[in-house]
């Protein structure tokens, strides 16, 4: 491979060359993504699914999905539909290699007779505690169990009776028979199999032995014929204790290549974690708009090709470390604004009334719908006399240099006319209540021969056509950037939700355009200034829900000045 091209592949393609070059696996590519399904997917696993895809479509090769359900206690098929949801709606397509690895067990079992066969395995009689005692640790070697030295002939016998369920739960194991004293510590002798009378999702009762992840795992790859196993770095002490687990039984040897986990700053990407948000009730569930789920994403407007660009921009890296979440949300923002129409949306309404404007007249004003996308068209916006606008672009005493609306100053109604503050009606506490203005005739939007100036465009929305709606404010889960990663004095670990962030949900009253009634769920917007909202799945027609998916610039660094 000339250098030039090394260089502009990452290190995963330049391995997959490398391979193509020596025909390792005959020019084939075939990736898998195997998650466990015992959670919502995040969007650390959007990466992972990112890279497996596009891998193997670079390379004309396949991709298989594989829920590795080997345990049966912590496992449920809720999940299981949920990441196929969550999957197809990042844009990939598994076609109909979708597998589970408990359609393996019985490919497994012969695998582990093998083992023993050959002398690699033997069952241990041995508490859990006693298997722990003797393992030693990082400096010390382990010593070898007590039933190590079992022969071929009663481990076989045993095996099959643990199959049988003719003894307890925690009573024996199987193990491999590799090195006590191993620098690492995954290859002293490590289980393979245990005995646990629980119902499978979906091999039902049919076992009560069942294969520890890391037996199942690699074998998995081996008998779909993958040929690169790509991983998380967590993995990377595993992979000699696989490739054994492989050669012992001889069978086909798939790489596996690590890379670092994906970690954006400010969110959690464990399922442990998650869970306990949504089993404490500190979310709503897996797909609250908060949540770092892939389901809770598209739920607060984010779209495949945002998490895909940005998964692509992380790139892959051998060192792990924090993703700034800005990358992300900008992402996001790149994306909307291309797609999105542009929305009258008024957040915090102040009431004005054009006092020289006929109080029946209604007029419809033509808007482009995106300025970013001519093919989006236009659309007519109704304008009467009373009309609401945002109470932050109105100042009673305003500095020099403010560009909106106030006492004696004018502003331009975006798509509309210029009108000027005549009035400022207060209530008897001295709180504005409405504004009275005029407008300037001949100052149309389009048509201005008005010759006034307007240094500022506001948005606006008309009051006896507005919309009221329940505008859902996000802001980030947590007020840490790395909730997960902190230790008190003591160095024991500081709860997470610790950080939780208690202002991360405001839910407000606003007025909205009325052709914004037509939205349908998950249909995404601009709010004129305001940023970019989703409609969420649980309105109904007669009470609107919108989701702020990202506000329109950094809103965050600004604050965490303060
Ligand atoms: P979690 O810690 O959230 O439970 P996991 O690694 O146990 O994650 P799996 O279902 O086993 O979850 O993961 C499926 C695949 O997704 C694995 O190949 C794993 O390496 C990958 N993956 C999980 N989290 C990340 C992440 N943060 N960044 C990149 N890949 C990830
Ligand atoms: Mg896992």
């Amino acid at each position: 491979m000339s250098e030039e091209k090394r260089t502009s592949l990452n290190f995963v393609e330049q391995i997959i060359e490398e391979h193509n070059a020596s025909d390792r696996f005959g020019q084939k590519v075939h990736t898998r993504f195997p998650p466990e399904p015992n959670g919502y997917l995040h969007i650390g696993h959007a990466k992972s699914i990112y890279t497996n895809f596009s891998l193997a479509k670079k390379y004309g090769g396949k991709t298989n999905l594989r829920f590795d359900d080997t345990n049966p206690v912590t496992e449920d098929t809720e999940y299981v539909e949920s990441i196929q949801e969550d999957i197809k709606w990042l844009g990939f397509d598994w076609e109909d290699r979708l597998f589970f690895a408990s359609d393996y067990f019985e490919q497994l079992y012969t695998y582990a007779l093998d083992l023993i066969k050959k002398g690699k395995a033997y069952v241990d009689d041995s508490t859990a505690e006693e298997i722990a005692a003797l393992k030693g640790t990082p400096t010390r070697p382990g010593e070898p169990s007590p039933y190590r030295s079992r022969t071929i002939e009663e481990n076989l016998d045993l095996f099959e009776r643990m199959r049988k369920g003719e003894f307890e739960e925690g009573s024996k194991v199987l193990r491999a028979k590799i090195d006590m004293s191993s620098p690492n510590m995954l290859l002293r002798d490590p289980v393979l199999y245990r005995i646990k009378f629980a119902a499978h999702h979906r091999t039902g009762d049919k076992w009560c032995i069942y294969p520890m992840y890391d037996m199942a795992h690699g074998y998995s790859d081996s008998i779909e014929g993958i040929t690169h196993s790509v991983c998380t770095l967590e993995f990377e002490n595993h992979r000699p204790l696989y490739d054994w687990l492989i050669d012992a039984v001889g069978i086909h040897h798939p790489q596996q290549i690590e890379f670092s986990r994906l970690n954006p700053s400010y969110m959690i990407t464990s399922k442990r974690k998650l869970r306990q948000l949504v089993e404490e009730g500190h979310l709503t569930g897996w797909n609250d708009p908060r949540m770092p789920t892939i389901s809770g994403l598209r739920r607060r407007g984010y779209t495949p090709e945002s998490i895909c660009n940005f998964a692509e921009k992380t790139g892959l890296t051998k060192r792990d470390g924090i993703t700034d979440v800005l990358l992300l949300e900008d992402c996001v923002r790149q994306h909307l604004n291309k797609i999105t129409p542009r929305m009258m949306a008024v957040l915090s309404p102040l009431k004005i009334t054009i006092t020289n404007y006929p109080e029946d007249k209604v007029e419809m004003m033509e808007v482009v719908n995106n300025p970013e996308d001519e093919s989006a068209g236009t659309r007519e916006l109704p304008f009467s006399n009373k009309l609401y606008i945002e109470t932050t672009d109105f100042m009673e005493d305003p500095p020099r240099k403010y560009f909106r609306l106030a006492p004696g100053k004018v502003v331009r109604l975006k798509g509309a006319y210029i009108i000027q503050c005549d009035e400022v009606i207060k209530d008897d506490a001295g709180e504005i209540i409405e504004l009275k203005c005029s407008y300037i005739e001949n100052s149309k939007s389009g048509e201005d021969t008005s010759g006034v100036k307007a240094k500022g465009t506001i948005h606006w929305v008309s009051v006896p056509h507005a919309e009221e709606v329940e505008v859902r404010l996000y802001d980030r889960l947590f007020t840490d950037p790395t909730p997960g990663n902190h230790k008190d004095e003591d160095g024991n670990p500081i709860d997470f939700k610790t950080f939780l962030n208690p202002e991360s949900l405001q839910v407000i009253k606003a007025q909205v355009e009325p052709s914004l009634q037509n939205a349908r769920p998950l249909d995404k917007f601009q709010f004129m200034r305001k940023g970019y909202f989703c409609l969420d799945p649980d309105s109904t027609s007669e009470h609107l829900i919108f989701n702020r998916t990202v506000t329109l610039r950094d809103s965050w660094a600004k604050k965490t000045k303060k």
